[in-house]
């Protein structure tokens, strides 16, 4: 039996139930007790319908445990190693994992329907099936995940640590490391310095750009962004941050402009902060009726832009998440920084509640 925090209904809370069934895992699977799980926006966007998956759903995408049991025919993981788990998979096999394009990986698709990679789930209660989010449910004590799913990692590395390189930390960093092309020296701007902002400035930071201007309307984020590097400060609700940025950067604009929150009229700020020649990278996930707005067409050819979309920070996992770890314990990348609050599974809604309610929190359910 494991205990599981489970999306039964639109805006419902989340249900705490600790009859969940863990079948055992089958072909390419591993059985995974979850030491610690972030909890994540995405977690919240289920609950509300922006992410419209059905339930009953185990949540949770972003977790990191020891591995109970070894499915038929999987290689490379053992008994007792340490993994962290992630919702876009690398098979290293499809299309575009062959083109060093993980984040594009076939499988992911097929685990967005709630089940493992043949279709059907592991996890139960009272009778009834239960979707996982992503193939993780990392709101389980114990989860099955596809294999290509966990990444191993030293046991040394403290698991709550590991359990946030899953999704937000690996999407901001990789923003800044992999999909944008930053040079030593750049300026860069990075609009929303949430969690994942956060990510894109110390990315930045540790990609080599000189000044780094945090955009973002709460004085507290800004207060934030300056521990992970950023050095110039820009209060978009204090008047146009286009203009401030470019007051910055002597009128040109920022080398590389970010846009971590997905609203339509930030991205267009975004674009417009860029210099000439420069990189957009849109990083925040915009709602499905939110359109790009180039107007006009004549000065984004002419100013030679170059806009780009960013899912999972371009990352190969398996590659990103030794290199991540290497960062932090050579110092340059914060993670227990990102920490603001270690909770129960009791406690999950509460967390939701601190999101809803806008704080930076990113709480950590410790198991
Ligand atoms: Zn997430
Ligand atoms: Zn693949």
């Amino acid at each position: 039996m494991s205990k599981a925090a489970v999306h039964v209904g639109l805006d419902q809370p989340l249900e705490v139930r600790d009859d969940i069934e863990v079948a055992a895992p089958k072909a390419g699977e591993l059985k995974v007790r979850i030491a610690a799980s972030g909890v994540c926006h995405s977690d919240l966007s289920v609950q509300n319908g922006t992410i419209p998956l059905p339930p009953p759903i185990v949540l949770g995408h972003e977790g990191a445990g020891v591995i109970e049991e070894v499915g038929e025919g999987v290689t490379g993981f053992e008994v007792g190693d340490h993994v962290v788990l992630t919702f876009v998979p690398e098979c290293g096999e499809c299309f575009f994992c062959s083109r060093d394009q993980g984040f594009m990986c076939e499988k992911a698709a097929m685990l967005n329907m709630g089940g493992m990679l043949d279709g059907t789930k592991r996890l139960s209660s009272g009778g009834q099936d239960l979707s996982v989010m992503a193939g993780c449910g990392t709101f389980s004590e114990v989860t099955v995940v596809p294999s290509i799913s966990a990444v191993k990692i030293d046991k040394d590395v403290p698991l709550k640590i590991a359990a946030l390189l899953g999704c937000g930390v690996q999407t901001g960093v990789g923003a800044a490391m992999n999909t944008a092309n930053i040079r030593k020296g750049d300026t860069v701007a990075v609009i929303g310095c949430g969690g994942v902002g956060l990510n894109v400035i110390q990315g930045a930071r540790i990609a080599g750009a000189e000044r780094i201007i945090a955009v973002d309307m709460v004085e507290s984020k800004l207060q934030l962004a300056k521990e992970f590097g950023a050095t110039d400060f820009v209060n978009a609700g204090e008047g146009n941050p286009v203009a401030a940025v470019q007051a910055l950067t002597n009128g040109r604009g920022a080398d590389v402009a970010f846009e971590v929150i997905g609203l339509g009229p930030t991205i267009e700020q975004a674009m417009q902060m860029t210099r000439g020649g420069g990189e957009t990278v849109l990083v925040g996930v915009p709602r499905m009726d939110v359109m790009l707005n180039v107007n006009p067409a004549f000065s984004f050819i002419y100013t030679a832009k170059t806009v780009k979309g960013c899912w999972y920070g371009s990352s190969n996992v398996h590659r990103e998440v030794p290199k991540l770890l290497e960062l932090y314990k050579s110092g340059e990348l914060k993670l227990d920084e990102l920490i603001s609050r270690e909770i129960t599974i009791d406690d999950v809604n509460g967390a939701f509640d601190a999101m809803k309610s806008g704080e930076v929190a990113r709480s950590v359910i410790v198991y």
